[in-house]
């Protein structure tokens, strides 16, 4: 018993997944077999060699590919349904799910297929398995900027708030950051939030603080995607932990990116002693051969937190999901009880910590 498998068993919250990115390798090939679609790689093993991260344009390759093998609504539901069981095999209890749409529409699929899949996807995520999955729509701002004649932009901040009324919660921004600031998108930010939606968008990933500071003024962020990269800039790291802005660290996918050569030198432990309020996600795991538990028992493991600090990070990913304020103060408590009770059965005296604060 100990604070890795207190970890492992503790209840969870993930933050930052892409749909696309979280499919599974034996179902990529199905759907790429029942669709007619061909991929680089035939089997299981070949896919995981494809998914090794080369350069940022292959990791979009990767996802584009992944986005032509689903056609129809079945498609769809089935990788959200998927998705969900692989949260409840991790006790993860509440997800905030990233989409890009924008992806899906170029490539033929109209609003009504995906739309239609991914909520029955959602309903029987919560039946079968009592996750509860919200949506962020994200726009990929490269194909955005790029090929302004798709209006990427608008479709986007479009079917986000139409999909209110069906757990899409905030509206993302994603895709290459480098070269494509946040500025060019804040009326549709201004859009989205005037409609009720929050906003959570990449920033501090490939590109460094600029591109944080830019979320926050431009797009008045509510959380940063990574943000990791806001260590380069004190002043902002002072922001961010005073203000109380969530950064969604995701630290295998980091290094698979090369923002950081490895653990020893990734900046989650002096974030989070700065005061920065952080939370742990997998981002796209199986591309980056990882889990959200794999994740977190990264803060006992390589970064050698203790039980406090990882119960905040657990507590965190609650507390600063976009849940309504009741249901997300009732979750906080549900996840502070059960990570009482899980301290008496994995971690002995001299590791417990008696009680466990949740207030925001
Ligand atoms: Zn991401």
């Amino acid at each position: 018993m100990s604070l890795d498998s207190y970890v492992r068993a503790a209840p969870k919250a993930e933050l930052h997944v892409h749909l696309e990115g979280a499919i599974r390798p034996a179902t990529l090939l199905a759907l790429a077999r029942r669709n007619g679609v061909s991929l680089p790689a035939t089997d299981v093993d070949g896919l995981r060699r494809w998914f090794i991260y080369r350069d940022f344009p292959h990791f979009i390759e990767i996802y584009v590919a992944i986005t032509r093998c689903l056609r129809t609504a079945d498609d769809y539901e089935l990788i959200v349904h998927e998705l969900g069981a692989e949260l409840a095999a991790q006790n993860a209890r509440y997800a905030e799910v990233t989409f890009t749409p924008g992806t899906h529409r170029s490539l033929g699929v109209p609003e009504e297929t995906w739309f239609r899949g991914i909520a029955r996807g959602r309903e029987r995520a919560l039946a079968d398995f009592d996750v509860e999955i919200a949506w962020v729509f994200d726009i990929a701002r490269s194909a955005a900027i790029d090929f302004p004649e798709r209006g990427l932009t608008d479709y986007t901040v479009g079917v986000a708030i139409e999909g209110m009324a069906d757990g899409v919660v905030a509206l993302g921004l994603g895709g290459l950051e480098a070269g494509y600031p946040p500025q060019p998108f804040a009326p549709a930010f201004d859009r989205a939030r005037a409609a009720g939606l929050r906003s959570a968008p990449h920033a501090g990933e490939l590109a460094g603080p600029a591109s944080i500071w830019g979320a926050l003024t431009a797009l008045g962020a509510d959380r940063i995607g990574h943000g990791v990269r806001a260590i380069e800039d004190p002043a902002l790291v002072a922001h961010l932990a005073e203000h109380r802005i969530p950064i969604e660290v995701c630290p295998t996918s980091n290094l698979r990116l090369g923002v950081f050569p490895d653990l020893a030198r990734h900046p989650l432990p002096p974030l989070l002693d700065a005061g920065v309020v952080l939370t742990v996600n997998s981002d796209d795991p199986p591309l980056f051969n990882t889990t959200l538990t794999e994740e977190l028992a990264l803060l006992p493991g390589a970064f050698g937190l203790g039980v406090a600090a990882i119960d905040r990070v657990l507590l965190d990913a609650v507390r600063h999901s976009f849940l309504p304020p009741p249901r997300r103060d009732a979750l906080a408590t549900a996840f502070a009880d059960q990570l009482a009770a899980l301290k008496a059965i994995h971690l002995d005296a001299a590791g417990a910590r008696p009680t466990v604060d949740v207030s925001p």
